[in-house]
């Protein structure tokens, strides 16, 4: 069975531990590869050799970095279609999804932040005649990139990226649950051209080797991306230690459908928001709210849309929602199914396991539309992150705002509406770090991305991502 190996500077080695976690396939329940159960001494490694790594990667004009990035790029472009069907494989979702969504996007992230620090300028001031101050952007050396399952290879390369870029070194940990494409793209840092050290990839659980990344001192910041519960962690552990944070956590997107709409396109852009990759998206649309006089409408066209969504083996290209992760997840997941119909709703469509042929031990569901409940109760209040989702009506735009507003994430939000006063309005008061109109998941690298509330502390894309992996420095020189 293959065995996963850590890469630390430059040498792909077993951990420390010589212990191995299993890998497993959610379309089939099997074990198909074996993980290191990196601990603390894996890590400690990997952040020697980042240290040592450091004056050389940094000490690089940003030009040699940038190429050094782009064959990265065209080594992914290369094995698209290997790395595709790892991802899918590996995390249950669509080779379709992976093909056009996830690996296209892991180069693009690549190319963006070697172009990106290319053009990343600082600032000069003359003050008046008697000074000139100008300021430094300096990478402030090992970074920490942990990254969650759901876009496996996608937002593992939106950490590293800009981290490289800027000319930190990197200790990244994959999540144990899909750690198979960062292991692929691991071989590439060779290829390119890469000094050993600069990139270390440790795999293991979030307990033990990411718990390691952040209390190890000598990395000086955290760029995280998973859940909220796991972001507090993270936060008590570093905060101590004065630590650079940035943390992208999870989400109860709501999605405000008014009556003056475009409908069809509506419909087939909130399907599309409540269920690519299995609502596994911290993006997701998962609470969609519809103003009264379209809510009949609105909800049998979304049911009808639903239906058609076809749950089966994730290699199939006609293919919609692959199996949920893990089995335990999918337990979750039901689990908020059931607590929904305590809370008095009701299944509109879904809500089961479906037979999918020549894999009856997958963990699939089916797509799930529930109706009939408050925008408080817990089902709408708490991040399921599973191909469920919520519909309810509202009267007027203000009642939509506290709707929207209600829970303690704020990441992104969608309105649907041809009134464009009424899209300013709600974007102006919609608390959340992305709003969508009239469209979903329209993504631009450049625009800065991160959540309120509880989704999250700091922006990553662009500049941003950019600033946050230097740190400024401000010389002030007097003039004679
Ligand atoms: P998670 O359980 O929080 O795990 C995320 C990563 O952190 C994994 O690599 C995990 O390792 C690791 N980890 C766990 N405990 C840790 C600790 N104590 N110290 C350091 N690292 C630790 O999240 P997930 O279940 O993988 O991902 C789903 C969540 O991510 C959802 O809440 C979703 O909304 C959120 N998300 C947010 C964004 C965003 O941009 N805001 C994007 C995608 C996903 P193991 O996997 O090995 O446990």
């Amino acid at each position: 069975m293959e065995k996963i190996l850590n890469l630390i500077g430059g040498q792909h080695v077993l951990p420390a531990s010589g212990r191995f976690l299993d890998n497993v396939d959610p379309s089939t329940g099997e074990v198909y590869s074996l993980i290191p159960d990196s601990d603390q001494r894996d890590v400690a490694d990997a952040v020697t050799a980042a240290r040592a790594a450091f004056p050389v990667w940094s000490g690089m004009a940003a030009e040699k970095r940038a190429a050094v990035l782009n064959k990265m790029a065209d080594l992914i472009d290369r094995d698209w279609k290997v790395l595709a069907a790892a991802e899918s494989r590996d995390n249950g979702k669509t080779l379709k999804l992976a093909s056009t969504l996830d690996i296209p996007r892991a180069s693009a992230n690549i190319r963006f932040f070697a172009s990106g620090i290319q053009h990343f300028a600082s600032e000069a001031h003359l003050t008046g005649s008697e000074a000139v101050n100008y300021t430094i952007r300096a990478p402030w050396g090992v970074a920490g990139c942990i990254s969650p399952w759901n876009l496996p290879l996608y937002l593992f390369t939106w950490k590293i990226a800009p981290a490289l870029a800027a000319g930190c070194t990197v200790v990244a940990k994959p999540s144990e649950l899909t750690p198979m494409t960062a292991y692929l793209f691991s071989h590439y840092a060779e290829e390119a051209g890469m000094p050993a050290g600069a990139l270390n990839i440790v795999h293991g659980s979030g307990s033990s080797a990411g718990q390691a990344i952040v209390e190890h001192p000598d990395v000086a910041g955290i760029s995280f991306t998973g859940g909220t519960v796991t972001g507090r962690k993270i936060a008590a552990t570093a905060a101590p230690m004065f630590k650079k944070l940035s943390l992208e956590l999870g989400g109860k997107n709501p999605n405000i459908v008014f009556a003056d709409c475009d409908f069809e396109k509506t419909v087939q852009q909130s399907v599309r928001a409540a269920f690519t990759n299995q609502g596994e998206i911290c993006l997701c649309g998962s609470r969609i709210f519809v103003e009264a006089a379209l809510y009949e409408k609105f909800v049998a066209a979304f049911v009808q849309e639903t239906s058609r969504l076809r749950v089966g083996n994730p290699a199939d290209d006609s293919t919609d929602l692959g199996p949920l992760v893990t089995a335990a997840h999918r337990q979750k997941v039901e689990g908020y199914i059931a607590l929904a119909l305590e809370e008095g709703g009701t299944i509109a469509f879904g809500g089961r396991r479906p037979q999918v042929d020549g894999l009856p031990n997958g963990f699939f569901l089916e797509p799930t539309v529930i109706t009939g409940l408050s925008h408080h109760c817990r089902t709408n209040q708490e991040e399921i992150f599973g191909p469920v989702v919520t519909i309810m009506p509202f009267q007027t735009e203000a009642e939509a705002l506290e709707y929207a507003n209600s829970t303690t994430y704020g990441l992104a939000a969608t309105v649907f509406t041809e009134n464009l006063s009424r899209a300013h309005r709600m974007a102006a008061q919609i608390r959340s770090g992305i709003i969508w109109i009239n469209c979903w998941l329209y993504r631009d690298l450049r625009t800065p991305f991160g959540g309120m509330k509880q989704s999250g502390v700091g922006r990553e894309g662009g500049w941003e991502a950019l600033r946050f992996f230097t740190e400024a420095k401000n010389v002030c020189i007097k003039l004679p």
